[in-house]
This record gives structure tokens, C-alpha cells and sequence, in this order.
């Protein structure tokens, strides 16, 4: 067998970076199926498209699924011919189809309802969607983007980082709920995640920008859009300024957009003021069970 490539310190660095990233990206994902926030039809079809979680092995993937243990997974396993050391992405036609029917969500379930959370840049969208990952019954959809990964983000788990070419491909393909522009990066929502989730009963949100936000209402009827809104527009202005993750330069461009931005609101059902980030969420999960 010839020798693995040598490499150089930066190298070995960066590798075990992207090892380390991978390995939160799987315990995400597993986590999310654990509590029953995603279901496996979900994860499936986001697997079909990432490599990290296409390469988990599938008794892995069993044993992270609520009641089901080492013993369970492996007799299921056994039971479709699947092999013990079988990756996701390794499944044939039939056996995923075997394990899919497996855990098939009943047609009599009550759909989940679709959340789409929008607001100025800088709002707090993101600390809101944080703290609804963690709500039982919700589950807040990866978006992809072609944007430039920030240093303290993980693939899958933040967004899915697509090249432009990806990115294209995807809207050829019509897999895109909505896509926009912003800041000169494109930011799309994965349509089969959303679907198969709303499906399994669990509530979605979206947090996405306001021109994707519209073109949700034409696409989902039923959507309850959100508007968020800073307590006040010097509030907004600190925290864009407070960001230190943006360039100025780019800071500036969102200033402006956020301007824009805020004029959006009657456009929405529903305005909420981010005073505090825990009544927000309070908030979204009482407009999900109206
Ligand atoms: P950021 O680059 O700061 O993560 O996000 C920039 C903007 O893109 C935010 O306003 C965020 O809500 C929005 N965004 C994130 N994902 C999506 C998406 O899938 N679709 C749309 N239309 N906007 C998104």
C-alpha cells in the first residue's frame, strides 16, 4: 500500500479542523434525530447532498434514533440486508427505500406549521433561531449560501456552503423553497428538508431575509411570516457595529439595507419587537399552535 502523503504542519492543522468540524456536524445531526426534532426521511435527503453526513455510517445513524439502541439497530440492519459497516450514502435503491417505509410518517399526522422569522440584518434572527433549535417540536431548516464560511461556522450545521456552481445547479433543479440575493452572497432554503419535516408533524422555521420571506408567501399559503424588529433603530445600529465578524466595508452595505429593510414590516402577520430573546421565542411557539 503506498504511503499517505506527508504533510506539512499547517496542513495536519487544517486537517484535524475539518475533522474536528465533521465530527460536530455528525453529533448535531444526531442529536437533532435523538430528540425527534428531525426524522430519518429528513436527515436522509440532507445526507444525499453533504458528504459529511453521507459518509456516517448507518448503524450510527439507527442508534441515534429515539428507543433505538445498538440491538435494535443491528436486527433492522440485519432485517434489510444492510452490512454493519454500510455508509449512508452507500444504501442501494432498496434498502433505503425499506427504511424509509420503516419509519414512515403516518398520512393522518397533523402537518407541522411553517414559521418564517425576517427582519433587518443585525435584528437577532439568529439568536432567536439558536434558541428555538433547542425546543422540542421545531426544527429550524439549514439554508445554503454561497457566502465565505465565518470562522466559527460548521457545514450542515450553520449553513450548507455551496459553490456558485452548486448553487446554480440547485435552482436548475428546483430545489430551492426560495432563494435571494443579499449583500452580494445568494441564500436559498432546501425545499425537501422543509417539506418532509412539516410532514412528520415538527414545526418549521425559516429565518431568512425579507425578499425570500415573499416569495414564501406566494409558494406556501399557510406560512405565518414573522417580522422582527430591533427596540430601536440606535439598538440595530450598535449591534450591526458590534459585529466583529464583517468587514467595514460590508457593515456599511448592511446599515443601508437595514434602512430599507425595516420598511418591510406590514408586509408580514405578525411584528415582534427582540426585546429579549427568550420572550421571542416564547412568542413563535404560541403563533405554532394556533
Ligand atoms: P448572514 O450572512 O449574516 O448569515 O445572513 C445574511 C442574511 O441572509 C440574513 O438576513 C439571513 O436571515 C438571510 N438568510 C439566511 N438564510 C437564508 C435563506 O435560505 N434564504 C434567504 N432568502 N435569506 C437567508
Amino acid at each position: 500500500m503506498p504511503l499517505p502523503p506527508k504533510l506539512s504542519d499547517e496542513e495536519r492543522k487544517h486537517a484535524l479542523e475539518l475533522a474536528k468540524k465533521a465530527r460536530q456536524e455528525r453529533a448535531h445531526y444526531k442529536n437533532e434525530l435523538n430528540r425527534g426534532q428531525m426524522t430519518l426521511g429528513t436527515f436522509i435527503s440532507i445526507a444525499a447532498e453533504n458528504e459529511v453526513l453521507g459518509k456516517m455510517r448507518v448503524a450510527e445513524l439507527l442508534e441515534s434514533l429515539p428507543g433505538y439502541g445498538k440491538i435494535r439497530a443491528h436486527a433492522l440492519m440485519e432485517r434489510f440486508n444492510i452490512s454493519p459497516t454500510r455508509r449512508v450514502q452507500g444504501l442501494g435503491h432498496h434498502q433505503r427505500s425499506a427504511l424509509l417505509r420503516e419509519f414512515e410518517i403516518p398520512s393522518t399526522q397533523t402537518r407541522g406549521k411553517l414559521l418564517v422569522l425576517s427582519g433587518p440584518g443585525g435584528v437577532g434572527k439568529s439568536s432567536v433561531a439558536k434558541a428555538l433549535r433547542d425546543t422540542p417540536g421545531f426544527w429550524v431548516s439549514v439554508s445554503a449560501t454561497t457566502r465565505a464560511p465565518r470562522f466559527n461556522e460548521i457545514d450542515g450545521v450553520d449553513y450548507f456552503f455551496f459553490s456558485n456552481e452548486e448553487f446554480d445547479k440547485a435552482i436548475a433543479e428546483n430545489r430551492f423553497l426560495e432563494w435571494a440575493e443579499f449583500a452580494g452572497n445568494r441564500y436559498g432554503t432546501p425545499k425537501a428538508a422543509v417539506e418532509s419535516t412539516l410532514a412528520s408533524g415538527i414545526h418549521v422555521l425559516l429565518e431568512i431575509e425579507i425578499a425570500g420571506a415573499k416569495q414564501v408567501r406566494e409558494q406556501a399559503q399557510s406560512a405565518h411570516l414573522v417580522f422582527l424588529e430591533p427596540p430601536s433603530w440606535e439598538e440595530l445600529v450598535s449591534r450591526l457595529e458590534g459585529r466583529g465578524t464583517d468587514s467595514p466595508e460590508r457593515r456599511a452595505a448592511r446599515l443601508a439595507l437595514a434602512q430599507e429593510e425595516l420598511a418591510a414590516a406590514p408586509f408580514f402577520d405578525t411584528v415582534i419587537v427582540n426585546e429579549r430573546v427568550e420572550d421571542v421565542v416564547a412568542s413563535l411557539i404560541r403563533l405554532a399552535s394556533l
